[in-house]
């Protein structure tokens, strides 16, 4: 980034009127709000400004307090921006980020009433086959393409409906607006019915043994072309461990969340959860999932199942309250485990937020008590980690790797859980720092989101928008954002002695910094489910 950036750095959303507003600054000069009329209505003096290891640059975090709802103008010696502050800035982009996943749909045509100019047919509607017997033909349609390729997934899906639905079941009133999605006005909100899409698909990923396949992809990734022209031969990849516990976990959980709105639907859904965990039960032996040769779309390759049968058994006890999910929950937790960790690869966060809002006290000392201490302390590190960020950023200078935007917005769920949880407010500006950091209070002055800020993401790693002629991305996608662990040698070339948080090309061909993944929508859908009920109320 040889660009100059501005020395103001704000969530180019807006504000809140009932929460404090953050600013970064690069400059020691006196900050001053004006309003609309010139008057001054604030000056903070940021002091001095301490270096940021991860950004290389010297920044400090102003809170510029609670301002009354309004336009104003933040300013720092010459320099100045513009912001809005209002009740209720953020159900725009929260609700963006929700229908991000249904553009992201597959098997379905996108009719324009929907998806406007981003409509496209149907695609990937052919009978796949099983990889490992190429005579076996089955047809599965539906799911969510995972990410910037046409690749469908179910541990990633299974951990993205999660978070879902635990946004649905925390913050309700924060993600429960009509989407104008195929199915709003049935009923239900359309955070659920957009999740239905990928579930059903989830099923019929299940093999008749209770194991699920662990993804449906072609051999190799499809070229920079729209979906429906991507008419290769998808393959039922093998069974895996790590997907048929996601899925599990992931189905009991939606069980329980569709019940009062289709009891068939959430009956269907636990049989298949239960089956699930049967297959697991008879195949103890844990063998990690690697790409068949031949094979070179996304592995989600996995080292450790425990994290998954942990957060399974959690699940069911949370749905049937049978004793023995109980005990093996309780068999699988253990002290080491990362319980504010919720992406694909260790869902241990995931248990541990049904222990802790869905189990409660009937998960005993281990389960409950210990759990809850132990999590309560790992808030603690996040918000210093926050900290000591000169952004605020809940993500240490040496963690920037790929899809650095999932552990900052798992670190502002942990956060969010916390208040939740103990109702109180202590970290709540650290969590906010996060939702901020997403939408442009960060070291590259961008905002992650697409359609969403003056500086935003335009060239995402994203096949329909880099093939439908259309200058803006499809709306709603999260970018990854800084990476400089694992990069490509074009990106670390481009990027070589530049700082961790600002190890990001806006360029389509950096799937290491800039591609879009639904398991990094969802996340941020939870933090914007929070603070836009929070900014409600
Ligand atoms: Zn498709």
């Amino acid at each position: 980034m040889t660009e100059s950036l501005s020395a103001i750095r704000i969530n180019q959303t807006g504000y809140a009127e009932s929460l404090p507003v953050q600013v970064a600054v690069l400059s020691a000069e006196p900050v001053n709000v004006t309003d609309q009329s010139g008057n001054t209505v604030k000056s903070v003096n940021p002091g001095e400004l301490p270096f940021d290891e991860a950004s290389g640059d010297n920044v400090k975090v102003v809170d510029l307090g609670i301002l009354p709802a309004g336009e104003y103008t933040v300013s720092v010696g010459s320099e100045c921006r513009q912001i809005t502050v209002k009740k209720d800035p953020w159900q725009e982009v929260t609700n963006a980020l929700i229908k991000g996943l249904y553009f992201q749909r597959c098997g379905c045509e996108l009719e324009e009433k929907y998806a406007g100019i981003y409509k496209h047919p149907a695609c990937h509607t052919a009978p796949a086959l099983e990889w490992d017997n190429k005579e076996v033909e089955k047809t599965v349609i539906g799911g969510w393409h995972d990410a910037g390729d046409y690749g469908k997934y179910v541990g990633p899906g299974a951990v993205t409906v999660a978070h879902m639905l635990y946004a649905y079941l925390l913050c309700p009133k924060g993600c429960s607006e009509e989407l104008n999605i195929p199915e709003s006005g049935n009923g239900g909100p359309d955070i659920l019915n957009e999740a239905r899409y990928e579930l059903e698909w989830m099923l019929k990923m299940q093999r008749e043994d209770g194991a699920f396949y662990h993804k449906l992809t072609k051999a190799q990734f499809a070229p920079f072309i729209m979906p429906q022209d991507d008419k290769e031969r998808e393959y039922l990849m093998p069974v895996s461990h790590t997907a048929t516990a996601a899925a599990c976990a992931c189905l009991s959980l939606a069980s329980r969340v569709y019940k009062e709105f289709d009891n068939e639907f959430a009956g269907r859904m636990l049989e298949a959860s239960l089956s699930a965990y049967g297959w697991l039960d008879s195949n103890p032996d844990f063998i990690p999932f690697v790409n068949p040769e031949g094979v070179r779309t996304g592995m989600y390759g996995d080292k450790s199942v425990t994290d998954e049968l942990f957060w399974a058994s959690c699940e069911l006890f949370a749905s049937t309250g049978e004793e023995k999910f109980r005990s093996a929950a309780e068999s699988y937790y253990s002290d080491d485990m990362k319980i504010w960790s919720y992406g694909w690869a260790d869902v241990s966060g995931l248990g541990a937020i049904c222990c802790l809002f869905e189990i409660g006290e009937k998960g005993g000392d281990i389960l409950y008590k210990g759990l809850k201490d132990k999590f309560t302390e790992s808030c603690g590190k996040i918000a210093e980690i926050s900290a000591a960020s000169g952004y605020g950023t809940a993500l240490p200078a040496d963690a920037y790797t790929w899809g650095s935007i999932l552990p900052i917005m798992g670190n502002a769920m942990s956060l969010i859980m916390y208040e939740i949880l103990t109702g109180d407010e202590r970290y709540r500006s650290a969590a906010l720092l996060q939702w901020n950091y997403a939408l442009g209070l960060n070291a590259l002055d961008i905002s992650f989101v697409t359609g969403f800020g003056e500086r935003r993401v335009m060239n995402i790693h994203h096949r329909p928008s880099g093939s439908d002629g259309i200058t803006e991305p499809v709306p709603g996608l999260i970018s990854g954002g800084p990476n400089n662990r694992i990069t490509f040698p074009q990106t670390k070339e481009k990027l070589e002695g530049v700082p961790a948080a600002k190890s990001f090309l806006d360029e389509l061909p950096s799937a290491d910094t800039n591609e879009i993944a639904i398991y990094w929508n969802s996340p941020a859908i939870f933090a914007g489910a929070f603070f836009s009920a929070v900014s409600k109320a």
